[in-house]
């Protein structure tokens, strides 16, 4: 066992996966839920995912070792702020967001003297929510990214890689703007543009068909991320503005050069811009 006792504020499905994956692992002793949405932690907790349930975060995290928090990333802050006075002495606090640089400055100056702060990333979802969503096996094999700030203590920094590979992540630091960079065009940009096809081709208007209606395979494995939680993701884009910008701009970039080949019908230019993304994309799979 790692730790006695972990408190999960936002027992969804990355909140709920941990819990699980750590409990299966024997990696901690008690888990305690708290989540904003009273159905959903009542889900939780009659799945098993949670031994308590608190009526609030401030009672939520007494006694707790680790308080991992997997709520929406705008939410972060305001869930900190409302608990740091209660946490125990030598409590550490971590979280699962998918933006790292904002929060690790404003966790690290959250943390109350003798509590540490440790930001990580599990490179691992699905694109349903809720405790109901969460199973143990969502962190296996994949990664998970810890930005721990420059002032950030070793040995809370080692409990919590120990509690992600005891979750089955493998376990890699990335300083948080680095993260975030990363991360808007490999995740934030996909979902941005998957988000922004299904709204053009859901309003778009061919001789006044349903063009939804003629969707197979291609649509929809390209656009199963956008019927993610549109919440996190406006927070993600909030919250990454500034880098997820550029990756747009990026992209932007390139669906300009396409249209311009297209337009041009530079056959061999479009061979070698379809070629030289297939190289790439097979090269990931
Ligand atoms: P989720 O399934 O929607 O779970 C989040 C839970 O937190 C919901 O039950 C939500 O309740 C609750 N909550 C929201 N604000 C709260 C607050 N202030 N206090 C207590 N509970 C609150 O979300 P998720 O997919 O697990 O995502 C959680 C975090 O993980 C996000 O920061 C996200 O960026 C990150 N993440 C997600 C994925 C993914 O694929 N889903 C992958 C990696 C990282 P309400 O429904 O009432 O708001």
């Amino acid at each position: 066992m790692i730790i006695n006792r972990l408190a999960v504020i936002g027992v969804g499905l990355i909140g709920g996966s941990f819990a699980m994956a750590l409990r299966r692992a024997g990696a901690v002793g008690r888990i305690v839920g708290i989540d904003s949405d009273a159905v959903n932690l009542s889900t939780a907790l009659s799945l098993g995912i949670v031994d308590e349930i608190a009526d609030d975060a401030v009672s939520g995290v007494a006694g707790a070792d680790v308080v991992f928090i997997s709520v929406p990333v705008c939410a972060i802050e305001s869930v900190v702020r409302s608990v740091s006075a209660a946490l125990p002495a030598g409590c550490i606090v971590t979280d699962g967001g998918s933006v790292k640089a904002a929060v690790v400055r404003m966790c690290d100056a959250l943390m109350p003297p003798g509590c540490r702060f440790v930001g990580g990333h599990p490179i691992a979802g699905t694109e349903h929510s809720g405790a109901a969503a969460a199973f143990p096996g969502l962190f296996a094999e994949k990664r998970c990214v810890l930005t721990p700030g420059l002032t950030a203590d070793p040995i809370a920094v080692e409990t919590v890689s120990s509690l992600w590979t005891a979750a089955g992540a493998d376990v890699c630091h990335m300083e948080p703007g680095h993260h975030d960079r990363i991360f808007a065009e490999i995740s934030h940009l996909p979902h941005a543009i998957a988000y922004t096809l299904v709204h053009a081709v859901g309003t778009a208007d061919v001789e006044g068909e349903n063009v939804l209606s003629y969707t197979a395979g291609g649509f929809r494995d390209f656009t199963r991320i956008a019927s993610s939680d549109p919440v996190m993701w406006r927070d993600i884009a909030m919250m990454n503005r500034e880098a997820l910008l550029a990756s747009i701009d990026g992209f932007s970039a390139s669906l300009a050069e396409l249209r311009r080949r297209i337009d041009s019908s530079d056959q061999a230019g479009l061979t070698e811009f379809f070629t030289t993304a297939k190289q790439f994309r097979d090269g990931i799979v």
